[in-house]
């Protein structure tokens, strides 16, 4: 098969579809890759490096034009979505349900569409968004920590103490994920860390996981308002799937908090699960409401494109190099998981969530 990977162009969006690694996977087993020039800068992959793994390097007119799959990171932006084609297949991240525009220029194209978000794994999960909150999850705590510094506007509270001096209190507040991720990197810079959750199989998940390092509560609102007074960081990283985020934290639970606490909210791409949330970007990710300072940056992953990418890569590999081998069609008709990611196919949506979401037939 010829599979063809361009450079993102969504604004400031360092990582790429395809490692150098995942090219010469694909070579090994006898396919052909294009590469537009420039496709890895983001992640200091240079042209040379593509060309070594086997891939020849072109232009973004003629990628689109000839390859029979297109693997990308993020949705396709306008310029894409007017290159593709019918016969073609596009693997990537979609989130169509709140995209009417997106979601009408696939239909139209005719293009077999794979989303990233909706491939799904044995046990329900969905390990193609799991390694994203992987990244996001462990940065959560690397940004928190960073915000707690006084020139930041926080209380200048360092995570791990020193001898002598008490480390700093983490609450993360969800313990999917995200939170066990953030729990792992707090645990590990010597915070004194505490998971909220609903869920009695995680909050049992967790203790079990870290031996006792980590406390477990049960998320009520009085189990969250007690905790306001006495925590220096807070992590927000609930999920109720195809819901928007419940509001955790109240504006008026900040007059609680000590000056300079300072909230992350992971769940800022489903609206945040605090009050005073408002998305903000790499460039800008800080701001203060009432003394308390948040970040809320929706793209977290992005920030450190090299690690997502390889991540990326790591789940995205096996299911592309099943699409590469035995077509599309024979990967869809073999795998029922690589069938869920189906979103748009033959002119039509073809995922039931997608279609209800935006009041089309399916
Ligand atoms: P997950 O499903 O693995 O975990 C979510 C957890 O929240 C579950 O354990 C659930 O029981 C818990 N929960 C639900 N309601 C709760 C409540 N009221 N109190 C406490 N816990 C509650 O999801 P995840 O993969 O960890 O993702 C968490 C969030 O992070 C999602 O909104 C996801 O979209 C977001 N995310 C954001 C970024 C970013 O760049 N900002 C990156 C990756 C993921």
């Amino acid at each position: 098969m010829l599979i063809g990977c361009p450079k993102e162009i969504k604004n400031h969006e360092y990582r790429v579809g395809l490692t150098p690694e995942s090219v010469a996977e694909l070579t090994a087993r006898g396919h052909a890759v294009l590469i537009e020039t420039g496709a890895g800068n983001g992640i200091g992959a240079t042209d040379e490096t593509y060309r070594a793994a086997g891939a020849e390097i072109t232009d973004v007119e003629t990628l689109f034009a000839k390859a029979e799959t297109v693997v990308k990171v993020k949705e396709p932006q306008p310029a894409e979505r007017a290159r593709l084609h019918e016969g073609q297949t596009l693997y990537t991240y979609l989130h169509l349900a709140p995209d009417p525009d997106q979601t009408r220029d696939l239909i139209a194209s005719g293009a077999t569409c794979i989303a990233y978000e909706t491939v799904t794994d044995p046990r329900g999960g969905l390990p193609l968004l799991r390694p994203m909150s992987q990244v996001a999850g462990r940065m959560s705590i690397q940004a928190g920590a960073h915000a707690l510094e006084k020139a930041q506007g926080g209380s200048g509270v360092l995570l791990g103490g020193v001898p002598g001096v008490a480390p700093a209190k983490v609450a993360i507040i969800g313990g999917g994920v995200v939170g066990r991720n953030a729990a792992q990197m707090a645990v590990g810079m010597g915070a004194e860390v505490t998971v909220y959750d609903r869920s009695h199989d995680v909050l049992e998940d967790i203790d079990r996981q870290f031996g006792g390092r980590v406390r477990t509560v049960y998320s009520t609102a009085t189990a969250l308002n007690q905790m306001t007074g006495i925590v220096n960081l807070v992590i927000g990283a609930v999920l109720i799937p195809g819901a928007a985020a419940p509001k955790l934290i109240t504006r008026d639970m900040l007059k609680g908090m000590m000056p300079g606490t300072v909230l992350v909210d992971v769940a800022i791409d489903q609206g945040g699960c605090f009050e005073t949330s408002r998305p903000t970007t790499h460039q800008d990710p800080i701001y203060e409401v009432d003394g308390i300072v948040h970040y809320c940056v929706a793209n977290m992953p992005g920030g450190v494109a090299r690690t997502s990418t390889y991540a990326l890569n790591n789940a995205t590999l096996p299911h592309l190099l099943r699409i590469a081998d035995f077509g599309t069609r024979g990967a869809l008709e073999r795998d029922p998981h690589l069938l869920n990611g189906l979103n748009v196919a033959g002119g039509r949506i073809t995922c039931a969530p997608v279609a209800e979401a935006q009041g089309l037939d399916w």
